[in-house]
C-alpha cells in the first residue's frame, strides 16, 4: 500500500511517500513559503535528483496539488497515476483531551480538530487545510489524522493538572497535555524493540531534544509524565523558549517593561531559552563550538540546559521509582556527543555509566551508548515521526477494508 504523510505548518507543507510493503520512502520534499509569490517546493524522488521549484503558491490546497504534479511526473515522479495512493496520513499538533489515538478523518473528526483551534491557534489551522487539500484533490481517499498530543493522553490525573482552580479545567480544558507524542511513542516501541523486551517492562525516560525539547516518563508502555503542558513552552530550556518559569514573571515583566501579552508570549517563546542565555543562537551546535572557543555565556547556557535536563531525568526516575532505560533522540539527542556527556555525567549516582567511545560513534541506527556495567540503559534512537505517522495510517486504513 502507497501512503502519503502530510505535515502542514502554517507556510510550509512537508511530506512524505511510504511503500508500506518495505516501509520505504519513495520520495519526500517540503513546500515552503506558501502564501508568497516565491514559494519553494523541494522534491526528492528515491533514486533520482533533487527537484527545486519556485513558483507562487498561496494556499494549502495548490501546495497539495503541485505535490501530486510532482509525484506523478514524468520525469521527476515516482508513481504511474495518483490512484495508487491508498491513504493520507496527517500530523496534526493538538487532539485535546477527545483524541486518544490516531483516527479516520469524518465530518466530525474534522469539527472536533475545528474546536481545538483555540488550543493550538498556530498548528491546528494548517493541519485542517492540509486535509481539506486532500478531500479537494483526492476526493476518494481515506485520511487518517495523528495527534502529537494522543501518546500523553495516558497520563495520570497528578501528572496533568495544575494546582489552580479547578474551574479553569472543567471550563476551559487548561491541563497538561504534553506534545513530541508521536515521537516518545516511536522511540519508545523502537528501544523495546532493539532491547528484545516487552515495552511493558521497561521503566524508560525518553528525552526528545531538537529545537523544541520535551523528556517523557514512559511506564506500562504508556506516558506517564511528560515536560510539556498545556503549551510547548513548559518543561526544557529550549532554543528560543524559556522552559520552566515562576509564572509571575509575566505580569511583573509586563509592568516593569511596559509589554503586552503579546509581547510576552513572543519573549518566552521566541527570545528566550539558549539563544537569550548565549546571545548567540539557538542552534545547539553553534553553542557547542563557541563554547569549545571559550565564550563564557555559550558554556553558561549549556550548564544551565543540561542542568535542567538532568533535573527532568531525576524526577522522572523518581515519579516512576525507579528507570532503567534513558533514550536520547531528534536533532540534539541523535548528534550531541558533548551533550549526552554532559547529561550522563551528572546521574552517575543512578548507575548510569556511559561508554565514551559509544557515546562518540556517529550511525543512523539505534544503539546502546552505556557501558555494559550501566545500570541504567542509554541508548540513541533516531525519530521517525513520518514512520510513525504511515504505520498508523496503513493500521487503520487496512482494518477499515
Ligand atoms: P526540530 O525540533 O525543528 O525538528 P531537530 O530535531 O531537527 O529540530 O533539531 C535541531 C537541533 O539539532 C538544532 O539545535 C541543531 O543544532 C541540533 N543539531 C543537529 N545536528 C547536530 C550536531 N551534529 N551536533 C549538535 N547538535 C546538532
Amino acid at each position: 500500500m502507497i501512503i502519503l504523510v502530510i505535515n502542514a505548518g502554517s507556510s510550509s507543507l512537508k511530506y512524505q511517500l511510504y511503500n508500506m510493503k518495505e516501509e520505504s520512502v519513495l520520495a519526500q520534499g517540503r513546500v515552503e513559503r506558501i502564501g508568497m509569490d516565491s514559494s519553494i517546493v523541494t522534491h526528492e524522488p528515491e533514486g533520482k535528483s533533487e527537484v527545486r521549484l519556485v513558483s507562487e503558491i498561496l494556499d494549502h490546497n495548490t501546495a497539495v496539488k503541485r505535490v501530486i504534479d510532482l509525484l506523478v511526473h514524468k520525469e521527476h515522479g515516482v508513481l504511474g497515476s495518483i490512484n495508487e495512493i491508498k491513504a493520507v496520513g496527517h500530523r496534526v499538533v493538538h487532539g485535546g483531551e477527545i483524541f486518544k489515538h490516531s483516527t479516520l478523518v469524518t465530518p466530525d473528526v474534522k469539527l472536533e480538530i475545528r474546536k481545538l483551534f483555540d488550543l493550538a491557534p498556530l498548528h491546528n489551522p494548517p493541519a485542517l487545510m492540509g486535509i481539506a487539500a486532500v478531500d479537494t484533490n483526492m476526493a476518494e481517499v481515506p485520511q487518517v489524522v495523528v495527534f502529537d498530543t494522543a501518546f500523553h493522553q495516558s497520563m495520570p490525573q497528578e501528572s496533568f493538572l495544575y494546582a489552580i482552580p479547578m474551574v479553569l479545567y472543567r471550563r476551559h480544558k487548561i491541563r497538561r497535555y504534553g506534545f513530541h507524542g508521536t515521537s516518545h511513542h516511536y522511540v519508545s516501541q523502537q528501544a523495546a524493540e532493539f532491547l528484545g523486551k516487552p515495552l511493558e517492562s521497561i521503566k524508560m525516560v525518553s528525552c526528545h531534544i531538537g529545537n523544541g525539547a520535551s523528556c517523557t516518563a514512559i511506564m506500562d508502555g504508556k506516558s506517564f509524565d511528560t515536560s510539556m503542558g498545556l503549551t510547548p513552552l513548559e518543561g526544557l530550556m529550549m532554543g528560543t523558549r524559556s522552559g520552566d518559569l515562576d509564572p509571575a514573571i509575566v505580569p511583573f515583566t509586563m509592568n516593569k517593561e511596559d509589554l503586552t501579552l503579546s509581547e510576552v508570549n513572543s519573549m518566552l517563546n521566541k527570545h528566550s531559552g539558549m539563544l537569550a542565555i548565549s546571545g548567540i543562537s539557538s542552534d545547539m551546535r553553534e553553542i557547542t563550538d563557541a563554547m569549545q572557543e571559550g565564550d563564557k555565556q555559550a558554556k553558561l547556557a549549556f550548564d544551565m540546559y543540561t542542568y535542567r535536563l538532568r533535573k527532568y531525568i531525576g524526577a522522572y526516575a523518581a515519579a516512576m521509582n525507579g528507570m532503567d532505560t534513558l533514550v536520547f533522540t531528534a536533532g540534539v539527542g541523535e548528534n550531541s556527543v558533548v551533550l549526552r556527556k554532559a547529561v550522563c555525567d551528572g546521574l552517575t549516582f543512578m548507575g548510569i555509566e556511559l561508554d565514551e567511545t559509544r557515546n562518540a560513534e556517529r550511525s543512523k541506527e539505534a544503539r546502546v551508548i552505556s557501558s555494559d556495567n550501566s545500570r541504567v540503559t542509554v541508548l540513541v534512537v533516531p525519530t521517525n515521526e513520518e514512520l510513525l505517522i504511515a504505520r498508523d495510517t496503513y493500521q487503520i486504513v487496512q482494518n477499515r477494508a
